[in-house]
């Protein structure tokens, strides 16, 4: 809480308590606070620590992003889609008809599944996922059968394409050939290297329209906004992948913001948090907030948000690649919608690996214009 509260010399201080609508204090509102934040902090370091190996692992973008939302328990399994009432729960595996397929049942448990990781002598491995998170089995193999790390994610990601391929009635796809496919594309991987520098791409002149990361960044769209009248502010973001496939987006309302440029600088502040706490490695941070960008990029900004500056400078430093980039309000449209929501509707959420039902046109609008 106290480092919401941005300390400027100039003014006269006030004391206000963020977690209630009237400013004043509660228990209720305080312990409600210490419960949530224990559980984040204990999410987000346990997140980093295993989801990291996966964004670092040199295998495709596309395979990247499918085993981060394998973790993340975002696949359209069974169960996943029965909960969100678009399949009937008579539904069952394709392999093996257990009802409510889960993520763990369809790529390590079933039976059909277990052939091929016996295959390849890591079962011993895979079959943890009964009692422990993917990831966490993932950081074991990257600990215990580093050899094996890569070719692993490479079968989650092919084991999961042949279950598709029957559940859409083109047939059983056999075991040794999803196997095969796996080892395929990994000799494929190592006779071409990935262009790592697209990574500190050269700036581009600021765009009207989003555009897409280049493949295996991620790109963090910020805004914010503040009532005139007592500081109060709305924080938004979303972050995006190559193809433009939404990873996570927020909402997030704040007491109290000094100045636009305050609140727009803690918007970056909390996406950056929310990316190394999944694991994010390499980013784009792009914000309709020129002089920002011009702050970061000449690492000079006014008085009143130097400590918060210092602060967002320090962690990017623990990206693998971070790079800023200036968009028009037209390009961060998505970012302002999310930000208005938290300031005018009092949302505060996060949507992992989707947007809130208003939002969809606008990201199917920024889509469109990366076809053009
Ligand atoms: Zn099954």
């Amino acid at each position: 809480m106290i480092s919401c509260v941005h300390i400027n010399p100039a003014e006269c201080d006030f004391r206000f308590w963020d977690a209630s609508t009237n400013g004043e204090f509660t228990c209720k509102s305080a312990y409600w606070i210490a419960t949530q934040s224990i559980d984040w902090l204990q999410e987000s370091q346990h997140e980093r620590k295993y989801l990291k190996v996966v964004w670092l692992a040199n295998i495709p973008g596309k395979v990247n992003i499918f085993v981060w939302r394998a973790c993340m328990n975002l696949l359209p399994t069974i169960s996943n889609l029965v909960t969100r009432e678009l399949v009937p729960n008579s539904f069952n595996c394709v392999h093996c008809s257990t009802p409510m397929e889960d993520v763990k049942h369809a790529l390590f448990l079933c039976d059909w599944a277990r052939d091929i990781w016996a295959n390849i002598e890591v079962s011993n491995l895979t079959n943890q996922v009964a009692d422990i998170s993917i990831e966490e089995m993932l950081g074991g193999t990257k600990e215990n059968k580093s050899g094996k790390f890569e070719l692993m994610l490479m079968l989650m990601w092919r084991i999961w394409c042949a279950r598709n391929s029957k559940a859409h009635g083109q047939g059983d796809l056999e075991k040794d050939k999803v196997k095969e496919s796996a080892y395929g594309m990994l000799q494929e991987l190592s006779r071409f290297n990935r262009p790592t520098e697209a990574f500190t791409a050269p700036h581009h002149p600021a765009s009207r329209a989003w555009s897409a990361p280049p493949y295996g960044v991620i790109k963090v769209n910020c805004d914010a906004g503040v009532l005139g009248t007592n500081g109060a502010s709305g924080l938004g973001f979303i972050m995006r992948c190559h193809n433009g496939l939404v990873l996570v987006a927020g909402s997030r309302r704040l007491a109290f913001a000094k100045s636009v440029v305050e609140a727009e600088a803690k918007a970056i502040l909390w996406a950056i948090q929310v990316a190394q706490a999944k694991g994010f490695a390499r980013v784009v941070l792009e914000t309709d907030a020129s002089i920002l960008v011009d702050a970061f990029k000449h690492n000079k900004v006014s008085h009143h948000i130097r400590s918060l500056f210092l602060h967002i400078r320090r962690l990017c430093l623990l990206f693998d690649s971070c790079t800023w980039s200036f968009v028009r309000r037209d390009g961060n449209k998505i970012a302002h919608e999310l930000a208005r929501m938290a300031l005018t509707d009092n949302v505060d959420d996060m949507y992992n690996g989707y947007v809130p039902f208003s939002i969809e046109a606008l990201v199917q609008d920024d889509l469109n214009s990366l076809d053009v």
